[in-house]
């Protein structure tokens, strides 16, 4: 009789399987390194009939199936364990762009293709694929939509569940689900893709997508606005949608210590203004309009702002270098706070009213609790979402200082939920928070997911321990 391996290898060929344990190390630990596994072998399947075929034989052996995409995400959803039994499913060779109608604004995709490749496609197209996050470059959509990504776009367009109009799923009995529809409005019964956006591969595979495509916008605008407190950024957020509506695209904050890891990092970054500020926010507009329209929209209301006392500066971009300029300063700082060593990370939401109440709250216990916490406080405001890291007092080994993790937990995620939040707001539960939303989501909530899962994959063969 042929081995597991021999039968897969028979499927995919040479070329789509992985066993050499020096070939298999980048695929069996996550981007940040905190969980390594042993799989059995790295499957990378080519087309959509060869990921049924390896799902139908995984089923039959009841191997189970970890898949991924760029590998690129936060909480070890991608991370096989370390028994040596399980498969890594990647997508990344099933990357060819199906279909582009412009007419019906909507591309169709294969699970592989890696975000910034779908950006670009759109572009020559003449449209926008809006999703857009600092792993741009390496993550794939499939990826994207198993965790239902956000990024700093949602403001105005949504996180990845808003950016889909139908799936192809390999459903863990290795059927093939053809959910390719381009339809906006479709009220046939449940809507079954939504269940596999953002189930982290515990339900099927997607293998491709219909994704929507908008307007191209011809102008944009990028600011950096001073703040006294985060709730003069909430201020600033109500004022700016009044003013700008739909133009205003994301609204990200940073606390001045976020700025001065990036600072001192990045040696070709600069302070946005000569003297510095407790808080920033930086703003992004975009119009389908040519011309300065939207810089002069952006301009008079910072000024009425600056006159009324709300802000304490403001700088808007004046050339597409100074833009970007500023939006490094954004979007450097998870890398400059890993340069500082380990610490301890929350992606968080809470009803946008009550984010400045859960700040000042939440900074003040863990004060109170540790005393001399740098808090890294950044993230996108418009959507409700912080990323609110934790790091080690001067002096303390952040080594040391990450075996407080459980109990830093406690006093930030319970603070979230005290305020109607969620401890995970674009990351995903993985193996990370698996534990941990036992504690935040009802006995009910938590059973009628246990019971989605066993009704579509009975044997439990996908992607074991993430999520539940
Ligand atoms: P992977 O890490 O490979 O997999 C993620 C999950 O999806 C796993 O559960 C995996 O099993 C499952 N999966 C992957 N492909 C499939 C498939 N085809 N079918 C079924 N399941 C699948 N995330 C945000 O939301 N917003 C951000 O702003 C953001 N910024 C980031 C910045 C940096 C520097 C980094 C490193 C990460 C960031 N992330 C962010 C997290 C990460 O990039 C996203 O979660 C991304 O969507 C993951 O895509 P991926 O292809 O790397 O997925
Ligand atoms: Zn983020």
């Amino acid at each position: 009789m042929r081995s597991f391996i021999e039968e897969i290898q028979a499927i995919v060929g040479p070329a789509g399987l992985i066993t050499l344990p020096q070939e298999v190390a980048p695929y069996a630990s996550d981007w940040r390194k905190r969980y390594v596994g042993k799989p059995a072998a790295v499957v990378k399947p080519a087309s959509t009939a060869e990921v049924a075929e390896v799902v139908r034989a995984c089923a039959e052996s009841r191997t189970a199936i970890v898949p991924q995409g760029g590998n690129t995400g936060l909480c070890g959803a991608a991370t096989p364990d370390a028994s040596g039994t399980q498969i890594v499913l990647n997508l990344s060779r099933m990357n060819r762009v199906r279909a582009i109608d412009t007419r019906n604004n909507t591309m169709t995709v294969e699970a592989g293709c890696v975000l910034a490749k779908l950006q670009n496609t759109a572009e020559e197209a003449g449209r926008l694929f809006p999703l857009s996050l600092a792993a741009e470059g390496s993550c794939e959509i499939g990826g994207n939509l198993s965790t239902n990504a956000g990024g700093t776009a949602v403001l105005r367009y949504g996180n990845a569940r808003e950016l889909v109009l139908g799936l192809e799923v390999v459903l863990p009995s290795g059927e093939v689900w053809d959910g390719l529809r381009g339809l906006r409005k479709d009220n046939t019964g449940y809507d079954l893709k939504q269940l596999f956006i953002g189930a982290e591969g515990t339900l099927g595979v997607i293998t491709a997508a219909v994704l929507k495509l908008f307007p191209l916008p011809k102008s944009h605008a990028t600011a950096v606005v001073a703040l006294e407190t985060p709730e003069k950024a909430v201020a600033l957020l109500e004022r700016a949608l009044g003013a700008c509506g739909e133009r205003l695209t994301g609204f990200e904050l940073f606390s001045d210590f976020c700025l001065s890891l990036v600072l001192k990092h990045f040696g070709d970054t600069a302070a946005p203004f000569p003297r510095r500020f407790p808080h920033y926010v930086l703003m992004e507009l975009s119009d389908t309009q040519s011309g300065e329209g939207v810089r002069v929209l952006v301009e008079s209301m910072l000024e009425a702002a600056l006159e009324e006392r709300n802000i304490l500066d403001a700088a808007v971009a004046q050339s597409e270098t100074q833009s970007r300029a500023f939006w490094s300063l954004r979007e450097f700082i998870s890398e400059a706070q890993a340069h500082e060593g380990p610490n301890i990370k929350h992606d968080v939401s809470i009803p946008i009213s009550r984010i400045s109440e859960f700040i000042a709250t939440t900074d003040a216990e863990l004060e109170r609790a540790y005393g001399g916490l740098r808090m890294v406080t950044f993230g996108h405001l418009g959507d409700g979402n912080l990323h609110y890291n934790v790091s080690a007092p001067e002096g303390v080994a952040p080594g040391v200082f990450v075996m407080h993790t459980a109990a830093i937990n406690r006093i930030v995620h319970d603070s979230v939920a005290r305020l109607g939040g969620s401890i995970s707001a674009e990351h995903g539960l993985g193996q990370l928070k698996r534990d941990e939303i036992q504690r935040y989501k009802s006995p009910l909530e938590l059973e009628l997911m246990r019971k989605l899962k066993r009704a579509l994959d009975p044997q439990g063969i996908m992607n074991p321990g993430k999520v539940l």
